[in-house]
Protein backbone atom coordinates (compact mmCIF):
# COMPACT_ATOMS: atom_id res chain seq x y z
CA UNK A 1 0.00 0.00 0.00
CA UNK A 2 0.99 3.58 -0.50
CA UNK A 3 0.73 5.64 2.92
CA UNK A 4 -0.42 9.22 2.77
CA UNK A 5 2.83 10.86 2.81
CA UNK A 6 0.33 14.47 3.81
CA UNK A 7 -2.52 15.95 3.34
CA UNK A 8 -2.22 19.53 1.42
CA UNK A 9 -4.35 22.49 1.17
CA UNK A 10 -5.09 25.18 -1.75
CA UNK A 11 -4.08 28.63 -0.91
CA UNK A 12 -7.09 31.08 -1.18
CA UNK A 13 -9.03 32.32 -4.24
CA UNK A 14 -7.34 34.81 -7.19
CA UNK A 15 -8.12 35.60 -10.15
CA UNK A 16 -5.97 34.43 -13.02
CA UNK A 17 -7.07 37.39 -15.62
CA UNK A 18 -11.06 38.19 -15.47
CA UNK A 19 -12.21 34.75 -16.29
CA UNK A 20 -10.56 32.31 -13.70
CA UNK A 21 -11.29 32.70 -10.23
CA UNK A 22 -8.99 29.75 -9.06
CA UNK A 23 -7.12 28.64 -6.05
CA UNK A 24 -3.67 27.25 -6.09
CA UNK A 25 -3.24 23.98 -4.94
CA UNK A 26 0.29 23.30 -5.50
CA UNK A 27 3.68 25.18 -7.77
CA UNK A 28 6.90 24.33 -9.15
CA UNK A 29 8.24 26.85 -6.59
CA UNK A 30 6.32 24.70 -3.65
CA UNK A 31 5.75 21.12 -4.23
CA UNK A 32 7.33 21.07 -8.23
CA UNK A 33 10.62 18.42 -6.80
CA UNK A 34 8.18 16.38 -4.74
CA UNK A 35 5.26 15.93 -7.12
CA UNK A 36 7.48 15.23 -10.44
CA UNK A 37 6.47 14.70 -13.37
CA UNK A 38 3.55 17.56 -11.99
CA UNK A 39 4.28 21.04 -11.93
CA UNK A 40 1.37 22.90 -10.36
CA UNK A 41 -2.39 22.63 -9.91
CA UNK A 42 -4.90 25.60 -10.36
CA UNK A 43 -8.29 24.62 -9.26
CA UNK A 44 -11.45 26.73 -10.09
CA UNK A 45 -14.15 25.23 -7.55
CA UNK A 46 -17.83 26.13 -9.17
CA UNK A 47 -18.29 29.96 -10.11
CA UNK A 48 -21.10 31.80 -11.16
CA UNK A 49 -20.75 34.06 -13.78
CA UNK A 50 -23.83 36.65 -14.85
CA UNK A 51 -24.47 36.77 -18.25
CA UNK A 52 -22.04 39.31 -20.15
CA UNK A 53 -20.91 40.92 -23.23
CA UNK A 54 -17.09 41.40 -22.45
CA UNK A 55 -14.75 38.36 -23.43
CA UNK A 56 -13.17 36.66 -19.61
CA UNK A 57 -9.94 35.00 -19.72
CA UNK A 58 -6.42 35.43 -20.26
CA UNK A 59 -5.30 36.77 -23.37
CA UNK A 60 -2.12 36.27 -25.67
CA UNK A 61 0.80 34.61 -23.34
CA UNK A 62 3.55 32.03 -23.91
CA UNK A 63 4.44 28.55 -22.56
CA UNK A 64 7.85 26.42 -22.74
CA UNK A 65 9.25 23.65 -21.68
CA UNK A 66 6.14 21.84 -20.28
CA UNK A 67 2.50 20.92 -21.08
CA UNK A 68 -0.98 22.59 -19.78
CA UNK A 69 -4.07 20.05 -19.11
CA UNK A 70 -6.88 21.35 -18.88
CA UNK A 71 -10.30 19.96 -17.62
CA UNK A 72 -13.32 21.41 -18.28
CA UNK A 73 -15.92 20.43 -15.48
CA UNK A 74 -18.93 23.54 -16.41
CA UNK A 75 -18.84 25.91 -18.19
CA UNK A 76 -17.11 25.69 -21.95
CA UNK A 77 -13.55 27.42 -22.88
CA UNK A 78 -12.06 28.39 -26.06
CA UNK A 79 -8.50 28.03 -26.65
CA UNK A 80 -6.24 29.58 -30.04
CA UNK A 81 -2.54 29.41 -29.90
CA UNK A 82 0.18 30.13 -32.10
CA UNK A 83 0.76 26.89 -34.00
CA UNK A 84 -2.48 26.91 -35.09
CA UNK A 85 -3.86 24.84 -32.49
CA UNK A 86 -7.47 25.59 -30.72
CA UNK A 87 -10.72 24.37 -29.96
CA UNK A 88 -13.70 24.60 -27.61
CA UNK A 89 -14.66 22.05 -24.38
CA UNK A 90 -17.11 22.02 -22.47
CA UNK A 91 -17.80 19.81 -19.82
CA UNK A 92 -16.50 16.72 -19.57
CA UNK A 93 -13.75 18.04 -22.08
CA UNK A 94 -10.13 17.69 -21.80
CA UNK A 95 -7.39 19.89 -23.57
CA UNK A 96 -4.06 18.64 -23.70
CA UNK A 97 -1.50 21.13 -24.67
CA UNK A 98 2.08 20.50 -25.54
CA UNK A 99 3.90 23.92 -25.14
CA UNK A 100 7.43 22.00 -26.00
CA UNK A 101 9.77 25.08 -27.49
CA UNK A 102 7.45 27.75 -26.85
CA UNK A 103 4.12 28.64 -27.84
CA UNK A 104 1.88 31.46 -27.30
CA UNK A 105 -1.81 30.91 -26.40
CA UNK A 106 -5.05 32.46 -25.15
CA UNK A 107 -7.62 30.89 -22.92
CA UNK A 108 -10.78 32.33 -22.57
CA UNK A 109 -14.94 31.62 -21.92
CA UNK A 110 -16.40 30.79 -24.51
CA UNK A 111 -18.92 33.38 -26.32
CA UNK A 112 -21.86 30.90 -25.82
CA UNK A 113 -20.58 31.17 -22.24
CA UNK A 114 -20.16 34.14 -21.92
CA UNK A 115 -23.32 35.54 -23.49
CA UNK A 116 -25.35 33.08 -21.53
CA UNK A 117 -23.61 32.55 -17.95
CA UNK A 118 -23.13 29.96 -15.64
CA UNK A 119 -21.06 28.01 -13.67
CA UNK A 120 -17.23 27.82 -14.50
CA UNK A 121 -15.47 24.38 -12.70
CA UNK A 122 -12.18 23.79 -13.90
CA UNK A 123 -8.48 22.29 -13.78
CA UNK A 124 -5.57 23.21 -14.79
CA UNK A 125 -2.10 20.79 -14.40
CA UNK A 126 1.21 21.47 -16.04
CA UNK A 127 3.16 18.57 -16.47
CA UNK A 128 6.14 18.49 -16.90
CA UNK A 129 8.78 17.63 -19.96
CA UNK A 130 12.21 15.67 -19.50
CA UNK A 131 15.05 17.62 -20.69
CA UNK A 132 14.77 16.12 -24.05
CA UNK A 133 11.51 16.85 -24.72
CA UNK A 134 11.69 20.64 -23.70
CA UNK A 135 12.26 21.22 -26.78
CA UNK A 136 9.23 18.97 -28.63
CA UNK A 137 7.30 20.53 -31.37
CA UNK A 138 4.16 22.32 -30.04
CA UNK A 139 1.10 19.51 -29.97
CA UNK A 140 -2.27 20.28 -29.00
CA UNK A 141 -5.00 17.36 -28.14
CA UNK A 142 -8.68 18.07 -28.03
CA UNK A 143 -10.07 15.01 -25.93
CA UNK A 144 -13.59 15.01 -26.07
CA UNK A 145 -15.91 13.34 -23.39
CA UNK A 146 -17.24 10.76 -25.67
CA UNK A 147 -13.45 9.89 -26.63
CA UNK A 148 -12.21 9.18 -23.20
CA UNK A 149 -12.65 5.48 -22.04
CA UNK A 150 -14.84 5.04 -18.75
CA UNK A 151 -14.70 2.41 -16.66
CA UNK A 152 -17.32 1.52 -13.71
CA UNK A 153 -16.26 0.12 -10.82
CA UNK A 154 -17.14 -3.26 -8.94
CA UNK A 155 -20.37 -3.29 -6.81
CA UNK A 156 -21.71 0.40 -8.38
CA UNK A 157 -19.28 1.94 -6.28
CA UNK A 158 -18.73 4.76 -9.23
CA UNK A 159 -16.62 4.76 -12.31
CA UNK A 160 -13.10 5.83 -13.56
CA UNK A 161 -12.01 8.23 -16.86
CA UNK A 162 -8.73 7.48 -18.24
CA UNK A 163 -7.76 10.54 -19.30
CA UNK A 164 -4.29 9.41 -19.70
CA UNK A 165 -2.14 6.19 -18.93
CA UNK A 166 -3.92 3.09 -18.38
CA UNK A 167 -6.59 1.28 -16.06
CA UNK A 168 -6.33 -2.36 -16.36
CA UNK A 169 -6.23 -3.36 -19.54
CA UNK A 170 -7.81 -0.17 -20.90
CA UNK A 171 -5.58 2.65 -22.27
CA UNK A 172 -6.77 6.32 -22.26
CA UNK A 173 -7.25 9.20 -24.47
CA UNK A 174 -4.09 11.48 -23.97
CA UNK A 175 -0.55 10.90 -26.01
CA UNK A 176 1.97 11.42 -23.47
CA UNK A 177 5.77 11.63 -23.11
CA UNK A 178 6.07 10.18 -20.18
CA UNK A 179 4.43 7.55 -17.65
CA UNK A 180 1.52 9.39 -16.52
CA UNK A 181 -1.74 8.13 -15.46
CA UNK A 182 -4.57 11.05 -15.27
CA UNK A 183 -7.84 9.68 -14.14
CA UNK A 184 -11.60 11.39 -13.13
CA UNK A 185 -12.89 9.53 -10.42
CA UNK A 186 -16.48 9.70 -9.43
CA UNK A 187 -17.62 7.35 -6.38
CA UNK A 188 -21.19 6.68 -4.62
CA UNK A 189 -21.64 7.38 -1.23
CA UNK A 190 -20.39 4.90 1.08
CA UNK A 191 -18.40 2.96 -1.64
CA UNK A 192 -14.81 1.71 -0.95
CA UNK A 193 -12.37 1.21 -4.08
CA UNK A 194 -9.13 -0.26 -3.98
CA UNK A 195 -6.49 1.70 -7.52
CA UNK A 196 -3.51 -0.20 -8.23
CA UNK A 197 -0.95 2.45 -8.84
CA UNK A 198 2.76 2.00 -10.12
CA UNK A 199 5.29 1.61 -7.22
CA UNK A 200 8.35 4.02 -7.52
CA UNK A 201 5.66 7.18 -9.12
CA UNK A 202 4.21 10.32 -7.65
CA UNK A 203 0.49 9.68 -7.31
CA UNK A 204 -1.62 12.30 -5.56
CA UNK A 205 -5.14 13.01 -5.76
CA UNK A 206 -7.03 16.52 -5.60
CA UNK A 207 -11.07 16.00 -3.94
CA UNK A 208 -13.43 18.52 -6.07
CA UNK A 209 -16.46 17.27 -4.36
CA UNK A 210 -17.21 14.79 -1.24
CA UNK A 211 -15.35 13.37 1.37
CA UNK A 212 -13.19 10.51 1.89
CA UNK A 213 -11.15 8.06 4.15
CA UNK A 214 -8.05 7.39 2.72
CA UNK A 215 -6.14 4.01 3.49
CA UNK A 216 -8.29 4.35 7.00
CA UNK A 217 -4.92 6.96 7.51
CA UNK A 218 -6.66 10.16 7.12
CA UNK A 219 -10.07 12.32 5.73
CA UNK A 220 -9.61 14.86 2.42
CA UNK A 221 -12.26 16.79 1.85
CA UNK A 222 -13.01 19.22 -1.53
CA UNK A 223 -10.03 21.80 -2.19
CA UNK A 224 -7.74 19.13 -0.54
CA UNK A 225 -4.47 16.90 -2.30
CA UNK A 226 -4.09 13.79 -1.08
CA UNK A 227 0.03 13.06 -1.55
CA UNK A 228 1.41 9.50 -1.11
CA UNK A 229 4.89 8.08 -0.89
CA UNK A 230 6.48 6.62 -3.64
CA UNK A 231 6.72 2.90 -1.74
CA UNK A 232 3.42 0.51 -2.33
CA UNK A 233 1.14 -0.21 -4.76
CA UNK A 234 -1.98 0.91 -4.19
CA UNK A 235 -4.63 2.75 -2.45
CA UNK A 236 -7.64 2.62 -0.52
CA UNK A 237 -10.80 5.31 -0.67
CA UNK A 238 -13.77 5.36 1.31
CA UNK A 239 -16.37 7.60 0.04
CA UNK A 240 -18.12 9.14 2.90
CA UNK A 241 -20.79 11.00 0.58
CA UNK A 242 -20.73 11.35 -3.28
CA UNK A 243 -17.27 12.18 -3.98
CA UNK A 244 -15.38 13.17 -7.23
CA UNK A 245 -11.73 13.14 -7.29
CA UNK A 246 -8.56 14.05 -9.55
CA UNK A 247 -5.77 11.46 -9.73
CA UNK A 248 -2.34 12.44 -11.09
CA UNK A 249 0.19 9.49 -11.51
CA UNK A 250 3.68 9.70 -13.31
CA UNK A 251 7.17 8.68 -12.74
CA UNK A 252 9.40 11.53 -11.56
CA UNK A 253 11.55 12.49 -13.79
CA UNK A 254 14.51 13.68 -11.18
CA UNK A 255 15.80 16.49 -13.05
CA UNK A 256 16.31 19.49 -12.26
CA UNK A 257 13.45 22.29 -12.41
CA UNK A 258 13.92 26.16 -12.75
CA UNK A 259 10.79 27.89 -14.01
CA UNK A 260 10.09 31.54 -13.98
CA UNK A 261 5.98 32.37 -14.72
CA UNK A 262 5.20 31.00 -17.79
CA UNK A 263 8.64 28.96 -18.51
CA UNK A 264 10.24 25.52 -16.96
CA UNK A 265 13.31 24.50 -17.72
CA UNK A 266 16.23 22.76 -16.41
CA UNK A 267 18.70 25.59 -15.95
CA UNK A 268 18.94 29.62 -15.21
CA UNK A 269 20.47 30.33 -18.82
CA UNK A 270 17.52 28.45 -20.80
CA UNK A 271 15.08 30.45 -18.57
CA UNK A 272 17.17 33.56 -20.36
CA UNK A 273 17.24 32.12 -23.89
CA UNK A 274 13.41 31.31 -23.31
CA UNK A 275 12.52 35.27 -22.42
CA UNK A 276 14.99 36.06 -25.38
CA UNK A 277 12.87 34.06 -28.07
CA UNK A 278 9.50 34.84 -26.97
CA UNK A 279 10.64 38.70 -27.30
CA UNK A 280 12.16 38.61 -30.56
CA UNK A 281 8.76 36.66 -31.48
CA UNK A 282 10.38 32.93 -31.63
CA UNK A 283 7.24 31.78 -30.34
CA UNK A 284 4.95 33.13 -32.73
CA UNK A 285 1.66 34.17 -32.37
CA UNK A 286 -1.66 35.00 -32.69
CA UNK A 287 -3.27 36.03 -35.49
CA UNK A 288 -5.50 39.09 -35.46
CA UNK A 289 -9.41 38.54 -35.03
MN1 LIG B 1 -1.58 29.50 -20.39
Amino acid sequence: MKAIQRIHHSSAMHWVGNGFPVRSVFDYNGLGRELSPFLLLDYAAPHPFPPGKEKRGVGAHPHKGFETVTVAYQGELEHRDSSGGGGKIGPGDVQWMTAGKGIVHEEFHSQDFTRNGGNLQMVQLWVNLRAKDKSAPPRYQTLLQKDIPTVPFADDAGSLRIIAGQYGVQPGAAQTYSPINLWDISLHAHKTITLPLPEGHTSAFLVLKGLVTVNDEGDARDGELVIFKRDGDSITIHAQSNTQLLLMDGEPLNEPIVGHGPFVMNTRAEIDQAFEEFEKGHMGSLEDE
